[in-house]
């Protein structure tokens, strides 16, 4: 504590910072407070308010109660749905993870629903399939109801305050203390007392979720604002693959909250304002169990084609009123009471009204399936970044590649938390001491807040709230489900004055204990970090992929763009570079790039 130039900074000291209290952040602190490590968990909200609680549908394994299953086909269906962008040898260690993985969270207390054997219930979610497509539709995705990341993250917690993980909760993470020997450590400020604190460790984990909140209607929390991989591009890292982000085929319209793909794996089905099956006709075998980026493809099309619903033609409608009450009710209760919520629909007797939603960031944290952080070497394959790692939504592994599959982001969170926290251990066997830190270390992440208590607007600048309201538009508008060169280059124009506008503004509230005003406006900023890589990844990327649909360049071309973007933020703007696919798995042959059809 004496070294440190300031008194106003409390310096703790920890193995292991993590922060992030969602899935990820907590299986992986799991990992290490059970083999008796001394770890931190840092959360800007309460824990069980993390977005993981928000998972409906549930979680992929290959367990075949339902029916007969394989990892195999689960690793092959992932590879096809991330339009061959996915990394081979991850994806292969994610699916075979999975059924060891969803046992011990039952072990662990998550009340799965049950079939009538007492196996773990399972249902049918998009883009799976038996037999490598050959056996039709598969019924993976393990659930409890439609509450399934409710009854993980409650497990998880309960689990890490029985194993002795420290909490600081109401944290808000501001930077990495990161030099050319690796990172040791995090600034924090305590939001509701208002104080720095310098979490100092031997190693650091951001599990921060991902940064739905970068488009104006999103399924995602208001908290879900990609701070982690602004700390990371703060920090001269790169992120990678950011231009594919999921829009989920079914939020409800226009307030965005989401309906789970489970309601048509129960047999849903969508229709436009004729009354038509329409997906019969984009998917002539999965229908509406297409992968998203294919079904949201769809509905944009009707609704631009006319046959979209409504005074303003702008959704289509979800069926599910002839599955029944009793169905309804015993595995879909949360979706009843959404619908009935945002939507004023009763959906035991009338459709639900939706439209694609921004749901989910691809793109993230470069990192590999030991969850290292991972950047290019100056002349060479890439390297860890020593005692920094990353998982979770925040991370790029690259599970996904351009399209995730539903139920496959509750498997990354468990799967990548459990293998970094593996990782960590040995970290910490060959890393025993504390870093010796610079005195100043703590100065670049306090300035950030003092920015904003003590700076003075520029003459003219607006409100932060109004400034992020139109970066989300911009995002909205420029960079949603389709996508033109002309129409992504006036996007991103908009969004560099955007950005030199937010650095001149200021915000009203100058206190310290809980000003909330404070912390939107620092999200603000690592929105809008992440709103600029994501438009100029977007925008340099001349072919379709998975979630990326150019319509200036509607093929999907393998042989200039089956690579990895990575883009670093630099004072004069956006860098962009490429690295090549991993395409072979850890002990399988390789799935080569195919033409895709659902
Ligand atoms: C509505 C919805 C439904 C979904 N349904 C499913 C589903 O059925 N199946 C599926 O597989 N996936 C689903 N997903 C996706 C999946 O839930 C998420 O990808 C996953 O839960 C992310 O977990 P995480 O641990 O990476 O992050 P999160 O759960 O988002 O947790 C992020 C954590 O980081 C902390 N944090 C962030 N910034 C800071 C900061 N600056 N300082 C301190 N702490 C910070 C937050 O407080 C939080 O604790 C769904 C997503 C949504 C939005």
């Amino acid at each position: 504590m004496a070294y440190l130039s300031s008194p106003h900074v409390t310096h703790h000291f920890h193995d292991v910072v993590i922060v992030g209290a969602g899935g990820a952040g907590m299986r992986c602190a799991l990992q290490l407070a059970d083999a008796g490590h001394r770890v931190a968990v840092i959360s800007k909200v309460l824990p069980t308010r993390s977005h993981t609680v928000a998972a409906q549908g549930g979680i992929n394994a290959a367990l075949g109660n339902v029916l007969s299953d394989h990892w195999l086909w689960h690793m092959y269906d992932t590879v096809k749905g991330s339009d061959y962008l996915g990394d081979q040898d991850a994806i292969e260690y994610m699916c075979r993870a999975a059924p060891l993985v969803v046992r011990e969270l039952e072990h662990q207390g998550v009340p799965f629903s049950r079939l009538d054997s007492g196996m773990i219930y399972q249902r049918p979610f998009g883009g799976q399939s038996r037999e490598f497509g050959e056996g039709g539709q598969a019924a993976r995705t393990c659930a409890a109801a439609d509450r399934t990341g409710h009854a993980i993250l409650h497990t998880m917690y309960q689990q890490n305050l029985r194993a002795g993980t420290h909490f600081y909760e109401e944290y808000f993470a501001l930077d990495l203390i990161r030099d050319e020997a690796g990172c040791h450590g995090v600034m924090a400020w305590d939001i509701a007392e208002g104080r720095f604190h310098l979490f100092q460790a031997k190693a650091v984990i951001l599990a921060t979720g991902g940064a739905g909140r970068i488009f104006r209607t999103t399924t995602n929390a208001h908290i879900n604002t990609g701070d982690g991989a602004a700390l990371a591009l703060a920090a001269g890292l790169p992120l990678e693959d950011m231009e594919f982000f999921q829009f989920h085929p079914t939020g409800i319209a226009h307030v965005g909250p989401l309906i789970t793909e489970g309601v048509r794996g129960e047999g849903g089905y969508l229709v436009n304002s004729e009354g038509e099956r329409f997906m019969e006709r984009y998917a002539p075998h999965a229908k509406d169990l297409a992968s998203r980026d294919v079904v949201s493809r769809a509905i944009a099309r009707e609704i631009r084609e006319g046959r979209g619903c409504g005074p303003d033609k702008d959704y289509v409608l979800l069926k599910l009123d002839h599955l029944g009450r009793d169905l309804i009710m015993s595995r879909l209760p949360n979706i009843h009471e959404l619908a009935l919520r945002f939507a004023g629909v009763d959906c035991t007797k009338e459709p639900i009204p939706v439209q694609p939603t921004a749901h989910y960031t691809m793109g993230g944290i470069p990192a590999n399936r030991f969850g290292e952080v991972v950047a290019p070497g100056s002349d060479g394959p890439e390297t860890p970044v020593p005692g920094l790692f990353a998982i979770g939504e925040a991370a790029c592994v690259s599970v996904h590649g351009a399209n995730r599959l539903g139920g496959n982001s509750l498997l990354e969170i468990v799967v990548f938390g459990r293998a970094c926290g593996n990782r960590v251990k040995k970290w910490l066997r060959e890393h025993r001491y504390h870093h010796t830190l610079d005195p100043d270390c703590w100065k670049p992440g306090a300035a950030r807040v003092t920015r904003w208590l003590e700076g003075e607007a520029r003459n003219g600048a607006r409100r932060v709230s109004e400034i992020r309201l139109e970066m989300q538009t911009v995002m909205q508008d420029h960079f949603s489900v389709y996508r033109t060169d002309a129409s992504m280059r006036e996007g991103l124009e908009k969004l560099e004055s955007l950005a030199s506008e937010l650095a001149g503004a200021a915000i009203a509230d100058r206190g310290g204990v809980f000003n909330t005003e404070l912390i939107e406006a620092m999200e603000a900023e690592n929105l809008m970090r992440l709103a600029r890589v994501t438009a100029a990844s977007a925008h340099a990327r001349t072919e379709s992929r998975g979630a990326h649909a150019h319509e200036d360049y509607p093929e999907r071309d393998d042989e200039r763009w089956l690579k990895h973007t990575l883009a670093w933020l630099e004072d004069d703007g956006v860098r962009l570079d490429y690295k090549p696919v991993r395409m072979r798995p850890m002990t399988v042959e390789p799935f080569p790039p195919k033409e895709r059809v659902y």
